[in-house]
């Protein structure tokens, strides 16, 4: 069977370099199902999580943000932050995901409330992806 390179990049280094039968990731625009030898194309990512499908196994990375760029071999993420299940700090997270709840709840200027906004997001989205939920 066919597979597809993805290779996960953020500022930190390489989060994950691997093969895959199929990677499903959560562009702008909605759900984008990805198979090898997909046509060239770049598209802007939501924070969310991305799976990597590879026989009966799906990997989960947590992704925020940033742009993925398909081309028929190989599949590029570049993101801001990025995670593998297995190395999300879940504590972190929820501590995390409280802090901009309290954030949000003290209606300061509205850049506070948007960097509290996307914390949130970030923070769920981590906690989804520990917990296996996408
Ligand atoms: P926090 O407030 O907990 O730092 P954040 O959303 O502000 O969360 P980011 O700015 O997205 O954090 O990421 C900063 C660095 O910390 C990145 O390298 C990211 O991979 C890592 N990181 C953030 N939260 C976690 C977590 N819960 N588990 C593992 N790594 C994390």
């Amino acid at each position: 069977m066919k597979t597809v390179k993805i290779h996960i990049v953020t500022p930190d280094g390489p989060v994950v370099e691997t093969e895959a039968d199929m990677v499903i990731a959560m562009t702008e625009t909605g759900e984008l199902g990805i198979l090898p030898g997909h046509i060239a194309t770049v598209a802007p990512l939501q924070i969310g999580g991305l799976r990597i499908k590879k026989g009966n196994d799906t990997k989960i990375i947590a992704v925020h943000g940033g742009f993925i760029e398909i081309r028929p071999e190989i599949i590029t993420v570049l993101a801001q932050s990025a995670e593998t299940a297995e190395t999300i700090d879940l504590a972190r997270a929820k501590h995390a995901a409280k802090r901009a709840e309290i954030a949000l709840q003290a209606k300061k200027d509205e850049a506070s409330f948007l960097s509290a906004e996307l914390q949130l997001k970030r923070a769920i989205n981590r906690i989804n992806a520990a917990e296996n939920r996408f």
